[in-house]
């Protein structure tokens, strides 16, 4: 069994703290394999446990929470660090150094179909206490233009969209009312069966593009020419971000095409189009990952968030740099808000 120590104040629901706590709680669960976690403090408000525990039901993590155990020798849990005790030996920290114009590319709004409680002020308040500095919001434009039925049912058509379904006109509203909040916004392009990219009119920002389905029914080898036919159109559209590069095959409990690695890397790099490092229900591949680096292109941060404890959550993609070795590189190798063209 391995146990982590959490020393803190008693997280309220209103304050960012029982977001980050909970961030703590799958970091611990996810990369230090930790089955119990004790608190210092006493059991949270009822409306802060369910949250958790909703959380961590989703995620499938099996952890046992205890609360009120002693721990002297257990630094205070604070941002920006927020060092906890791994097996009452050491200490381990969810913030990361500081990435000057560190930007999160990649975070969705109340408007998700499967947003689980994105606001955008607090998600804006939970990045910068975790060191981000610019903070993009991409929502799916697939989900922007149909139902959720129709979106998850893989039937989604740009062609023949239906208008009754049409959130578009909410997006721009929620732009225009955080207008002074302090990010952007863009999209999370969808690229549909007949290959054609979902531009929502008027929507400026960045572009992150995605391929979250593949049709069904096809033998692998056919999956992996659709997914190519869906990258090329993604690629023209003039996309800035390859949002989770292979994850449609991970979900799709496919084996990774590791075959498609140089072909992928050498489109995007040659399209300018950056690499995400994405972690939601997601693991990237080193060896992709390194490939396309070593065609000069580059990489981008995102944390893909649809829960409020995702936002500005940078440690699994900053581990994974240090673990490729590129971890001091990253102001050249990251793509940052301020040196993308916008046009
Ligand atoms: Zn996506
Ligand atoms: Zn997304």
């Amino acid at each position: 069994m391995n146990y982590a120590e959490i020393n803190a104040d008693c997280p309220k629901y209103e304050s960012l703290e029982s977001f980050l706590m909970l961030r703590a709680i799958h970091y611990a669960v996810e990369f230090h394999k930790v089955n119990e976690i004790r608190f210092s403090f006493a059991e949270p408000s009822v409306e802060v446990a369910e949250m958790w525990r909703e959380s961590l039901n989703r995620k499938k993590r099996e952890v046992k929470l205890i609360y009120q155990a002693a721990m002297p020798n257990v630094v205070k849990f604070a941002a920006p660090d927020c060092r906890f005790m791994i097996n009452g030996v050491r200490h381990v920290q969810l913030g990361i150094p500081e990435i000057p114009d560190l930007t999160d590319f990649h975070l969705h709004t109340s408007l998700a179909y499967c947003s689980e409680n994105m606001d955008v002020k607090k998600a804006v308040g939970l990045a910068h206490i975790s060191g981000v500095k610019h903070v993009n919001f991409a929502e799916h434009s697939g989900q922007l233009y149909c139902s959720a039925d129709t979106y998850w049912n893989n039937r989604f058509r740009w062609q023949n969209r239906q208008t009754d379904e049409d959130l578009t006109a909410n997006y721009h509203e929620l732009i225009k009312a955080e207008a002074l909040t302090d990010c952007m916004f863009g999209t999370e392009l969808d690229v549909d069966a007949d290959n054609v990219v979902s531009v929502i009119p008027g929507l400026n920002g960045f572009r992150l593009g995605a391929i979250h389905f593949l049709e069904n029914n096809l033998s692998f080898e056919d999956k992996k020419r659709d997914f190519m036919c869906r990258l090329d159109a993604l690629l023209d559209s003039g996309i800035d971000i390859l949002a989770h590069p292979f994850r449609v095959f991970l979900k799709g409990g496919m084996p990774i095409p590791e075959d498609l690695f140089e072909p992928v890397a050498e489109k995007i790099v040659r399209a300018g189009v950056a690499a995400e490092i994405n972690f939601h229900s997601n693991h990237p591949q080193p060896e992709f990952v390194k490939l396309v680096l070593k065609k000069g292109g580059r990489i981008s941060f995102g944390t893909d968030s649809h829960h409020l404890y995702e936002a500005g959550y940078l440690t699994p993609h900053y581990e994974f740099c240090k673990m490729l070795d590129i971890a001091g590189k990253l102001d050249s190798l990251l793509l940052h808000a301020n040196i993308v063209d916008m046009e």
